[in-house]
């Protein structure tokens, strides 16, 4: 990440909504925000792969879900949280990923994202690297574009979810892992 060039953005940006970065409150801003980027994107470029190398035979496993995820991400659009839950279930072909490491594919949340993409992309890298029957990835998250500005309606949700393997137009599956994730 070239933090020199955050820096420098961010003082433009601070001009450009008439501010004065040089005054005292806003003279380590630009610092802190560039620190600030490489935690909060710091999953620019990378893949829920390397989390899911080791995996564990289990035989006879019908559902895993591991549910209530802690989200954060950047919307894209107007590079604002949105935050939320997600819900990753999957039905597994003999092997199983360990449960802390199935938290850990969020990664695509830390990159400016939108909700259904990142959806997507959490649900075919498990389909890629877990290899299972079956992936279903619900996110519910509620977007600071929608509360700060614009339609301002604060607690409104997202529900995004993906569906892959044997739970695509499968409704049985999908109702079962909506009821279990309410
Ligand atoms: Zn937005």
């Amino acid at each position: 990440m070239d933090k020199e060039k955050i820096e420098q953005a961010v003082r433009l940006f601070l001009e450009g909504i008439g501010e004065d970065p040089n005054r005292e409150g806003l003279l380590g801003t630009p610092d802190r925000v560039a620190r600030m980027c490489s935690e909060i994107y710091g999953g620019l470029g990378q893949d829920a792969g390397q989390y899911l190398h080791t995996t564990f035979e289990a035989k006879n496993n019908e559902l895993i879900l591991e549910k209530d995820i802690d989200l954060y991400s950047v919307c894209e659009h107007h590079l604002l949280p949105f935050y939320g839950k997600a819900h990753i279930a999957y039905i597994p072909d003999g092997r199983v990923a360990g449960l802390s490491k199935l938290a850990r594919t969020i990664v695509f949340a830390k990159r400016p994202q939108i909700q259904e993409q990142l959806t997507a992309q959490t649900a075919d890298a498990l389909m890629e690297h877990l290899k299972p029957k079956g992936v279903m990835v619900v996110i519910e998250a509620e977007h600071m574009c929608m509360t700060m500005r614009g339609v301002r309606k604060p607690g409104t949700k997202t529900l995004t979810y993906v569906c892959r393997g044997v739970f695509e137009n499968n409704d049985e599956l999908i109702n079962r892992v909506l009821m279990m994730v309410r």
